[in-house]
This record gives structure tokens, C-alpha cells and sequence, in this order.
């Protein structure tokens, strides 16, 4: 009987185990819910994001710090168009993956903790990368020198790292 017992507990435990989800699938989910430290704040327009970017403003321009802070939530497949900055800007991310690409260099995968400076007047785009949004805080410093300067969309071909 004892042994009986055993047999039909280690069946009925085995059989639970399976059930279980696997450990690839658990990453997954995790990795679609990003961490927000600050409000999603508004929508970025059409014309100079592709997909879902939202903007909340941390630090406003002023005479005193003459620098621009904020953070940026973009929805998964969601970058910037091209831009420059005059002054140049500092991204540091807070949460998801994404990607970071200069004008003629390969496209660069950004992620939870990375610190990436884009130097003044430097045509470069960023945004998250498709299955995974991205969390990323802006500084803009020098502001008196100007904040940004817009150009066009960045393509599907691009986004996806073919060019
Ligand atoms: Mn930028």
C-alpha cells in the first residue's frame, strides 16, 4: 500500500511539473512588461516617431541649467525619426531593449543600464527594438546651442539593421 502511495504521489507530481510553463516562455512575459519609474506622459507626433513613443519632461529648459531631461517610453517596433542634437544628447536606459544607430555605422543594441553619448550634430536615430519596448531617460545639455533638428523616417530596411 505504502508503495502504491509513493508511486502515485511521484506520478501526480510529475504530471504537475509538466504543466508548468517553461522557463523560456516565463522570460518572455517578463521582458514585454518594462518597469516605468516615471509617467508614460504624451504621444509623440506621427511626423517624427514611427510607431507608439511617449514623452514625459523631467527638467525643463532654462537659463540656469540650459539642459533639457526627460524620459521616453517607446512601444516595441516604435524609434525616433533621423535627428541631430547641436549640443549632442546622453541616453541612459532604464528598462527593455532597444536599438541606437549613427549615420553610417551598424545599428547598435541598447539595453537596461547602457549610457550612450551621441555627440553634437551627429545624424543618428533610437528606439526599442520589435518584440521588446524600451525605457530610456534623455539629457540634452547646452541647450542655448539648440536642442534638435528633425529629418526624415527611418525605414523598416534600416530599422530591421539591413542598411
Ligand atoms: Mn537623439
Amino acid at each position: 500500500m505504502k508503495f502504491r502511495l509513493i508511486v502515485f504521489l511521484l506520478v501526480t507530481l510529475m504530471v504537475y511539473s509538466c504543466r508548468q510553463p517553461n522557463s523560456g516562455q516565463i522570460e518572455k512575459e517578463v521582458a514585454s512588461e518594462l518597469e516605468a519609474i516615471f509617467p508614460k506622459g504624451q504621444q509623440g507626433p506621427e511626423e517624427l516617431f514611427t510607431g507608439k513613443a511617449f514623452n514625459y519632461g523631467l527638467v525643463s529648459n532654462d537659463s540656469v541649467y540650459t539642459t533639457l531631461v526627460g524620459n521616453v517610453y517607446f512601444e516595441p517596433g516604435a524609434r525616433s525619426n533621423w535627428h541631430t542634437h547641436p549640443a549632442g544628447q546622453i541616453l541612459i536606459i532604464t528598462d527593455g531593449i532597444g536599438y541606437h544607430q549613427i549615420e553610417g555605422q551598424p545599428r547598435e543594441v541598447i539595453k537596461k543600464g547602457d549610457v550612450i553619448k551621441c555627440p553634437p550634430n551627429v545624424k543618428h536615430w533610437h528606439g526599442a527594438s520589435e518584440d521588446t519596448g524600451l525605457q530610456q531617460l534623455y539629457i540634452v545639455p547646452n541647450t542655448e546651442k539648440g536642442i534638435v533638428e528633425w529629418m526624415g523616417p527611418v525605414t523598416d530596411e534600416v530599422f530591421s539593421g539591413g542598411v
